[in-house]
C-alpha cells in the first residue's frame, strides 16, 4: 500500500483517505463520495482494529462482510481498497502505542478504557501507509474525530482531517454498523436516542442555555424507555471536551445508550449543522 501511496505521492497527486471497520454502510459512503469528490486519488481502508476493542466487547462478533464492501466500494470508484490481516498490522514484536493524552479518558474513553490510544496507533499506522493529504472522518464518532485533530496537531502530521456530517435513516437513527445488532424491538426503540438529542437542540434554539438543565432534559427523555440503560449524556465544547458554563452555538451534546447489549452513540451540534 505505502509504495502505491509513495507513487501517487511523487507525481503530485492529493491522496484522500476514508479508515473503516467495514461492513459498509450510507454513513461510509458518504465520506468516499466526498473525498472521490475532492482528491485525485481515494483510498479506502478496511479493518476491524483490535486494539481499540477492550475485553469482552464485540471485536469477534464485529460484523465483517469484505465481499459486498469491495463491490460498493468498486461502484463508488475508489482506486485503492488497503484490507490487511492483523499479523500485517501488529506483527510479533509490535510494541508502540500512541497515548490519547487526557481526551482519552472521558466520555466514550470512561465506558471505553484504551479504546483512544487504540483507535489512535491504528489511525498513525494507517496515515503512514496511505499517506493521505486529507483524511475523512464522520461526526458520529465526534470525539474520535477531535482526537484525530489533536493527534494531527500535536504530531504535526501533514493530513487535512474533515469532518462530515451524520448521515441518518429515515426515522433519524444515526446510520451504523451496529445497528445489525438490534432486534425489531430494539430497532423500533433506537430511533428515540436522535430524537432526544434533537429536542435539546429544539430547546437550546428556544433561548434555554443551562448546560445542565439540556443533558437533563435529554435523560428524562431517554430515561422514559425502560430497554434503554444511559451511560451518559454529555453537553462539552469541542476545543475542550469540558462542560461549558453556558451552552453556546456550536457546542456539541452526545449521549451514548445500549439496547441490549448493543452500545449507540450519537451526538448533535447546538444552533449548527455540523462542527
Ligand atoms: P467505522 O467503520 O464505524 O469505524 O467508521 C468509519 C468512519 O465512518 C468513521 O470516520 C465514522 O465516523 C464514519 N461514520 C460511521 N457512521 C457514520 C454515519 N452514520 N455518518 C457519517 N459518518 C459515519
Amino acid at each position: 500500500m505505502q509504495q502505491l501511496a509513495l507513487a501517487w505521492r511523487a507525481a503530485g497527486e492529493d491522496v484522500g483517505c476514508v479508515l473503516t471497520m467495514g461492513a459498509l454502510h450510507a454513513g461510509h459512503a458518504s465520506l468516499v463520495a466526498r473525498a472521490r469528490r475532492e482528491t485525485r486519488r481515494v483510498v479506502v481502508t478496511v479493518f476491524v482494529n483490535p486494539l481499540q476493542f477492550g475485553a469482552g466487547e464485540d471485536f469477534d462478533h464485529y460484523p465483517r462482510a469484505f465481499a459486498s464492501d469491495l463491490e460498493l466500494l468498486t461502484r463508488l470508484g475508489v482506486d485503492a481498497v488497503f484490507h490487511p490481516p492483523v499479523r500485517e498490522m501488529y506483527p510479533d514484536g509490535f510494541r508502540t502505542r500512541v497515548d490519547p493524552g487526557p481526551w482519552g479518558a472521558l466520555l466514550e474513553g470512561r465506558s471505553r478504557p484504551g479504546h483512544f490510544g487504540g483507535v489512535l496507533t491504528v489511525v498513525l499506522k494507517l496515515f503512514s501507509l496511505t499517506l493521505p493529504t486529507r483524511a475523512y472522518f464522520g461526526q458520529k464518532d465526534v470525539q474520535q474525530l477531535l482526537l484525530v485533530r489533536q493527534l494531527v496537531r500535536d504530531l504535526a502530521l501533514p493530513v487535512e482531517v474533515m469532518a462530515c456530517p451524520t448521515v441518518r435513516e429515515e426515522d433519524g437513527l444515526a446510520v451504523s454498523s451496529r445497528n445489525a445488532y438490534l432486534d425489531a424491538s430494539q430497532r423500533q426503540s433506537a430511533p428515540a436516542i436522535s430524537q432526544a438529542l434533537q429536542a435539546v437542540r429544539r430547546a437550546f434554539d428556544n433561548g434555554e442555555g443551562d448546560p445542565v438543565r439540556l443533558e437533563e432534559a435529554a435523560l428524562q427523555r431517554l430515561g422514559q424507555r425502560r430497554e434503554m440503560t444511559v451511560d451518559y449524556v454529555a453537553l462539552f465544547d469541542p476545543e475542550t471536551l469540558a462542560r461549558p458554563p453556558r451552552a453556546v452555538t456550536g457546542s456539541v451534546l452526545a449521549a451514548a445508550v445500549t439496547l441490549g447489549s448493543t452500545r449507540l452513540i450519537d451526538n448533535v451540534v447546538l444552533g449548527a449543522e455540523s462542527l
